[in-house]
């Protein structure tokens, strides 16, 4: 009784002090989106570690600086930087890990401020990168920081980590770590991912990935006389034909329990990403013809996104099989396949005990139940779970996701002060006694 007590005086205290660093949570979200951490090609990661790395190295964090070397798009010229930055506790006991993506996406049109001064108009910052995950960042950092200063000998560690490539598939940042062991789950054992999806959401994970790349194989002719050669896409277009009597109405069949939003995504999707055969498209303002010619090549980029029900091996089978049968009607077909990107679908257990502390948070802050979700693309969450193997994560952050890359993005105040409010209650859930 007296400990439940102390727990509930303490977390009222939290939330006070989180109402009353509203101007330092606008301040940081500021000074964040003024590095124009743009990815491509990935520029001022350096800068912004070192920021992160600096403040919370006063706060009594230790910090890494951690550089992927060798992992995918690292250069000298674009390094990959990522910092890790992590507390002690008083006692022994779990880590609560936040992990924030630092780069933005390109700008766009459209912009009616200046996308990196960090504009606050009508309760919103604004901003590229304000809501996808800057905002988020900072109220991950508010509520730790607060944490710390009041509940200084708590069990156990909290870890803030930001991340350089999520946009461009995290693999030198989040992947890179996880391979390295920070991730490990005897290092960490709960993993809030504070992206947008909206401060009364928990996504709990993500539907799985396959691109494959098709190409057809012709024979190259003078285009008056096509008998003489074999037509790559015409090859192409029997697959296109195929997959359109037979893998999308199966792919309709295809429905998942998985809660994903939006719900015409609660099923199996492919998309055509891209098609090419014949010869290079012209460089713009080129004004001669083309030449007469049979093409020898087609290439064709498939994205297939898959759930939890299916395996992967049924997905790059079911591809192989329709090349397969494609080639018995037609005598000179042959086609390879190449695989060229793929994820496993993944899902956090509603019982894991992030989830459950997360829930009770929203519960006792917000007043109402929240929604399970399941982003229908993928996310940093893939390697954690693939690479770090540890299933205790899930996406929770303020922000509204369909304002992510685009012009004029922000992230409302109250927002950010409400979720920051969820992350400091699920913080002395999981960390006091
Ligand atoms: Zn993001």
């Amino acid at each position: 009784m007296h400990l439940k007590h102390n727990k509930d005086r303490l977390t009222s205290r939290l939330c006070e002090a989180v109402d009353n660093a509203t101007d330092d949570l606008i301040e940081l979200t500021q000074a964040l989106i003024n590095f124009p951490t743009i990815n491509p090609p990935a520029e001022n990661y350096r800068e912004i570690c070192e920021f992160l790395s600096a403040r919370l190295t006063k706060k009594g964090f230790k910090c890494d600086l951690i550089r992927a070397t060798g992992a995918l798009g690292d250069s000298d010229k674009y390094p990959r930087w990522n910092v890790v930055a992590r507390h002690e506790g008083g006692r022994p006991g779990e880590c609560v890990h936040f992990n924030s993506h630092t780069d933005v996406v390109a700008v766009g049109d459209g912009w009616t401020v200046d996308p990196f001064e960090g504009v606050v108009k009508d309760g919103k910052i604004y901003g590229r990168g304000a809501c996808d995950m800057k905002g988020g960042l900072a109220a991950s950092i508010i509520a730790a920081e607060k944490f710390i200063e009041i509940c200084g000998d708590y069990k156990g560690a909290i870890e803030i980590s930001g991340t350089a490539d999520e946009e461009s598939g995290g693999f030198g940042g989040v992947a890179y770590l996880a391979e390295q062991g920070w991730f490990n789950p005897e290092r960490v054992q709960h993993v809030i991912i504070p992206e947008p999806l909206n401060k009364d959401r928990i996504c709990l994970g993500h539907r799985g990935v396959l691109w494959t790349e098709i190409e057809t194989y012709g024979h190259i002719a003078h285009g008056s006389m096509p008998f003489q050669g074999d037509c790559a896409v015409r090859h192409m277009g029997a697959v296109i034909e195929a997959l359109e009597h037979k893998v999308y109405p199966a792919l309709e069949k295809k429905q998942t329990a998985m809660p994903v939003v939006p719900e015409q995504a609660r099923q199996s999707t492919l998309n055509i990403n891209s098609i090419h055969g014949g010869l290079p498209e012209p460089e713009a303002g080129y004004t001669g013809l083309p030449s007469a010619l049979v093409p020898d090549r087609c290439r064709m980029v498939l994205d297939r996104r898959f759930i939890i029900e299916e395996d992967i091996d049924d997905v790059r089978q079911e591809l192989q099989s329709l090349l397969r049968e494609v080639g018995h009607s037609r005598p000179k077909f042959k086609a390879t396949t190449k695989e060229l990107f793929s994820v496993i679908p993944t899902m956090t257990d509603k019982d894991a005990p992030i989830v459950k502390a997360v829930t009770d948070a929203i519960q006792q802050e917000l007043g109402r139940e929240p929604d399970y979700v399941v982003s229908p693309g993928t996310y940093d969450q893939k390697h954690i779970d693939r690479i770090g193997r540890l299933q205790n994560c899930i996406a929770y952050g303020p922000g509204i996701l369909d304002l992510a890359h685009q012009p004029d993005e922000y992230v409302g105040i109250q927002d950010m002060v409400d979720s920051t409010k969820v992350m400091v209650r699920s913080l002395a859930s999981l960390l006091l006694d």
